[in-house]
């Protein structure tokens, strides 16, 4: 690991002007904030990551979880993923959310893993961890390896002839379902940004993966009043049943009444180079009955795009029979 300074941010407002100094927010950024450390360390050791300062963001006023006055909840960027999952509202309300959260890493991780790190954490691609390898998205215009490489865990919707990674986070699936915003402090003011306009398909420019700019930070996020009745069920399939990532996951927010589902919010995990919602299962699914053959329309609606890779076909049937029995659970729940 290369030398860093490293500074404390005494409030919000000087993290901003400290990370404003970078040249981008993005690969290669001069400078981050520290918040869990649990990817960013990673990265650095295996310089993958090499800022010259780490602006610690511990100690700011970002670690509360609080009810909004229209009745949704408010999720400071600190607030650990141990602590947002078990918290009562969360448990009672958002329980996709909660069953999000306690499906990714180890409890160890979840202690110390914060909100605004999850949603920004990285690709666990090999290729981007190792710098001997070439990879688009570290060193831009080296090529993609994985594109007839070792693509077994990497992405079937969203991709592009440049980049093929996955977005491995399980919370963000749920935020997606949730369809939270995330809440953006930078030079110019505080900006509010949908979960779904937050993460960039690779396209050309894997290496640029948020809206986020110098100095941004994510303050907090918001997720909407619950809507009465909802049925919520967060499934993740993977190759091991703890400390593993999702090789599929599906994230379901479900109205049914008279037998007919009324609403269907539901998000993908493990298959797209972002968190994957998919509006193509929800039309499919909306005045359906609460069925499995309406429920397999909907995976099968929801994977009508996917582009699988030389390891990774098994994906599409895997992502559709886990989405077909989340919304069953779900439904039946
Ligand atoms: C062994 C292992 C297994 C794992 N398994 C899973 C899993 O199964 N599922 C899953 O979802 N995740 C998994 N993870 C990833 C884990 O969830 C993330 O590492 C964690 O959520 C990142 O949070 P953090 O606070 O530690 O982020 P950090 O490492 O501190 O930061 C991550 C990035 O976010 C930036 N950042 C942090 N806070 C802010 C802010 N407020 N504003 C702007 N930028 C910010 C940092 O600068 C950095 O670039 C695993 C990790 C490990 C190491
Ligand atoms: S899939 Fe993306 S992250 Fe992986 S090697 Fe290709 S460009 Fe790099």
């Amino acid at each position: 690991m290369r030398t860093f300074e490293f500074t404390r941010a005494s409030d919000p407002a000087a993290a901003v002007r400290a990370g404003a100094q970078a040249k981008t927010a993005q690969q290669g950024a001069d400078v981050r904030f520290l918040a869990g450390g649990t990817t960013l360390l990673d990265l650095m050791k295996l310089n993958v990551e090499t800022p010259a300062r780490l602006v610690d963001i511990n100690r700011l006023p970002l670690g509360s979880i609080e009810a909004m006055p229209d009745g949704g909840l408010r999720v400071g960027a600190t607030v650990r993923n141990s602590d947002l999952a078990h918290h009562p509202t969360v448990e009672r309300d958002y329980p996709v959310l909660s069953q999000a959260l306690l499906s990714g890493a180890s409890a160890q991780l979840r202690n110390m893993a914060t909100t605004a790190g999850n949603l920004l954490q990285r690709t666990r691609c090999m290729y981007f961890r190792d710098t001997a390898m070439p990879c688009n998205k570290r060193e831009p215009g080296t090529g993609c390896p994985a594109i007839g490489g070792s693509n077994r865990m990497l992405a079937i919707l969203g991709t592009s002839e440049h980049c093929i990674a996955t977005n491995p986070s399980d919370m963000n699936v749920a935020l997606a379902a949730l369809e939270a915003t995330v809440h953006v402090q930078g030079l110019k003011g505080t900006r509010t940004v949908p979960i779904g306009q937050f993460h960039l398909l690779p396209g050309p420019t894997p290496e640029r993966e948020t809206v986020l700019e110098p100095g941004d930070l994510v303050s907090h996020v918001t997720l909407p009043p619950p809507v009465p009745g909802s049925k919520q069920l967060y499934l993740k399939l993977r190759d091991r049943a703890s400390y593993e990532f999702a090789l599929a996951s599906a994230g379901v927010v479900l109205t049914v009444a008279s037998g007919r589902v009324t609403r269907a919010r539901i998000a993908l995990g493990g298959v797209g180079t972002k968190p994957w919602r998919s509006p193509e299962a929800e039309a499919a699914l909306v005045g359906q009955p609460a069925e499995t053959a309406s429920f397999r329309r909907a995976a099968e609606a929801a994977l009508q795009n996917a582009r699988p890779q030389s390891e990774n076909a098994f994906k599409i049937e895997l992502a559709k029979r886990c989405l077909t029995h989340a919304l069953a659970t779900a439904a039946s729940s």
